[in-house]
């Protein structure tokens, strides 16, 4: 089923309010299975909102309103429907009632015009308010479906997530709903990664695949339509196991968590420590993995040693090492080693990671921005060395370099 989103409203179209209940509303539709194919915006103007309706019914089987419920005379969407659909307007008995009680449960007079908002085409299924006064419509004319929802977003989505996903079941006759599974990857490219798959990717209708990608990780997301979610998971699991014997080397997760997060969890399994030493990034490594809650079982602490002098205090490493005549220098690959091992062995962890580079803007040492080095130091093993040329400005270097620390410590 095609769908088409009208969202009625001059503020809109004026940019006063952020059209946030078409969000709302795509979300919900996708999850029933429906697609979205437009979203319409269109002001409080009754000729205007027939154009749309008319646009509307051209391209899409079910047409949802949101907005222009209300008892002023700018609130037109009703009116706009009706006249368009040749249908008269009634008052829905239990709503006038709720509205007239309303009003005299607070003693005040009510102006006229509120009746409107009892306002029903005839024809149309009444769709309870239940943080409103305006009654919401649904009605199906020609073969079109229309949904009639109110504009403000408490009260909208209360009655599209109850009365209105109810009607729109009946109408689809089936409960047939979207079920999505998120693949994580890193150490892959997002391009790298849609080449690899661009037949699956082409000749897909259900299950879709589709690439993302999102903080120096890129994600892939296969949705299908099922009735049940054990359908929906046999059809999935097909799907993933063919990505999976293609790229799966660098599939880090099977849902939609960061590189740290599982991290975080393989050092929790193996009971592992880990300890880091950082200079270009000035502890943003550290930031990564403790925003994960809990991470303190894992993770013990860490160093920013940013200057020489630092990295010879707080670590011990050499000044000969760090500079002067033939001294390999800060950046390079046996201080990166010396660093990782070095915190290591001061916080008796299973691993110690380091990462010393050029963040930029200008070389240092004479090396060339983007080159980072990292170090990783392992309890009883022999330390590996990693070098990287990251692209990018300082802050995009040293994003990517806390990231690439991650997947290093992954492999
Ligand atoms: P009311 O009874 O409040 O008049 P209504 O159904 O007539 O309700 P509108 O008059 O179109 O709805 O909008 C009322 C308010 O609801 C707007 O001022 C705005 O704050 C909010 N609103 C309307 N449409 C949207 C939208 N698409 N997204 C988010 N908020 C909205
Ligand atoms: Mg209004």
């Amino acid at each position: 089923m095609r769908a088409e989103i009208i969202a009625v409203g001059t503020e809109l179209l004026l940019g006063q309010t952020v059209n946030t209940n078409a969000t709302y509303l795509s979300q919900g539709l996708a999850e029933l299975g429906i697609d979205v194919y437009f979203q319409t915006v269109v002001g409080d103007n009754e000729g205007r909102i027939r154009q749309a309706i008319e646009l509307a019914r051209g391209r899409a089987d079910l047409i949802v309103f949101t907005g222009g419920l209300g008892p002023t005379q700018d609130d037109l969407t009703k009116d706009a429907l009706a006249k368009y659909l040749k249908a008269e307007i009634e008052l829905h008995g239990p709503s006038m009632d709720k509205i007239e009680q309303f009003f005299a449960a607070r003693g005040i007079h009510m102006v006229e015009s509120n009746r409107r908002q009892a306002n029903s085409i005839v024809g149309s299924t009444p769709l309870a308010n239940e943080a409103g006064l305006a009654v919401g419509n649904a009605m199906t004319a020609d073969g079109t479906h229309y949904l009639l929802l109110p504009g403000p977003p408490r009260e909208m989505k209360p009655m599209f997530d109850g009365p209105g996903k109810a009607w729109l079941r009946s109408v689809l006759g089936e409960d047939r709903r979207l079920f999505s599974r998120t693949l994580k990857f890193a150490g892959i490219g997002e391009s790298s990664l849609e080449a690899a798959l661009i037949d699956l990717i082409d000749g897909q209708t259900d299950p879709t695949i589709a690439p993302y990608a999102k903080e120096g990780e890129v994600a892939i997301r296969i949705s299908t339509k099922a009735l049940t979610e054990a359908e929906a998971a046999a059809r999935l699991n097909v799907v993933e196991k063919t990505i999976a014997e293609r790229v799966g080397q660098y599939l880090f997760a099977r849902e939609d968590i960061p590189l740290e997060e599982a991290i975080v969890r393989l050092l929790r399994l193996s009971r592992y420590k880990l300890a880091s030493a950082e200079s270009l990034t000035g502890g943003l490594f550290a930031e990564l993995i403790t925003n994960i809650p809990g991470s303190s079982g894992e993770f013990v602490g860490g160093v920013v040693t940013y200057t020489n002098e630092m990295k010879h205090r707080l670590l011990g490493i050499p000044m000969s090492q760090l500079e002067g005549e033939g001294a390999p220098g800060a950046i390079s690959e046996s201080t990166a080693s010396l660093m990782a091992e070095r915190v290591r062995e001061l916080t008796d962890s299973d691993y110690g990671i380091s990462l010393t580079g050029v963040a930029g803007p200008s070389e240092s040492e004479g090396k060339p921005v983007g080159l980072v080095y990292f170090g990783l130091a392992r309890r009883g093993k022999q330390t590996i060395v990693h070098t990287a040329h990251l692209s990018g400005n300082r802050s995009i270097i040293r994003t990517r370099a806390a990231k690439s620390a991650l997947y290093r410590l992954w492999q």
